[in-house]
């Protein structure tokens, strides 16, 4: 356990209370070196809580409001946001302030979140409002793993009705590619996965054909 300073939000920044914290493969990554080494990092970029205080110009959350936390706060007014594609948006927004150790060695917030701590800074526009009655624990997957998975079915692979699907993994990610594609209407998703209950959870959001079937004997 170490004790960190989280800066009173300045302009554009938002501090918020951390209710949970999923533990993504990108910690993993990190802890690995495969992002960067700006050690030392604060891990969990998947998460939910209530927003603590906010900077002077943040109208869009305030203190108070129940919010998912995301990793790309798209800024609005690049070519790509303009033209629609804000899942391309090359301006993407973290907070300017950074935390840091008690010595005042600087933290790098995994994905601009950080939240395996108490309290963490983002940038306002990382926060969502989402439902308060909703459970943080299964809506802090939303800015992370699902928002991941039901992005790829729908913006990069353009999935649409009439299309079938193969999913190879059912792991986080997996399940959610299954859930967009149906949402979009695709007619036929196959999960392919090793695990029993993986392939349960993949029927249960939406697959049609987990390959549960042993393979064929002659
Ligand atoms: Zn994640
Ligand atoms: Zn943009």
């Amino acid at each position: 356990m170490e004790t960190i300073n989280v800066p009173t939000p300045g302009p554009g920044e938002a501090r918020v209370k951390v209710q949970a914290c999923g533990v993504c493969h990108t910690d993993l990554h990190y802890r690995e070196g495969g992002i960067n080494d700006k050690f030392p990092f604060l891990l969990g970029p998947e998460a939910a809580g209530v927003v603590e205080a906010v900077g002077d110009d943040v109208t869009a959350v305030a203190p108070g409001d129940f919010v998912i936390l995301n990793w790309r706060a798209v800024c609005g007014d690049c070519r790509a946001c303009r033209r629609g594609e804000a899942q391309y948006c090359f301006a993407t927004k973290n907070a300017t302030q950074r935390m840091t150790l008690e010595d005042g060695t600087e933290l790098t917030s995994a994905l601009g979140i950080g939240a395996f701590a108490e309290k963490t800074l983002v940038a306002a526009g990382q926060c969502t409002k989402v439902d308060p009655s909703a459970r943080p624990a299964a809506v802090g997957l939303l800015g992370c793993g699902v928002m991941a998975g039901l992005g790829a079915a729908i913006n990069t692979g353009g999935v649409t009705r009439g299309t079938s699907v193969a999913v190879i993994g059912c792991g986080g990610v997996g399940v959610a590619v299954i859930a967009g594609s149906a949402l979009v209407g695709v007619g036929r998703i196959i999960a392919i996965d090793i695990g029993p209950k993986k392939l349960a959870v993949a029927k249960k959001l939406g697959a049609t054909l987990p390959s549960t079937r042993p393979a064929p004997t002659r």
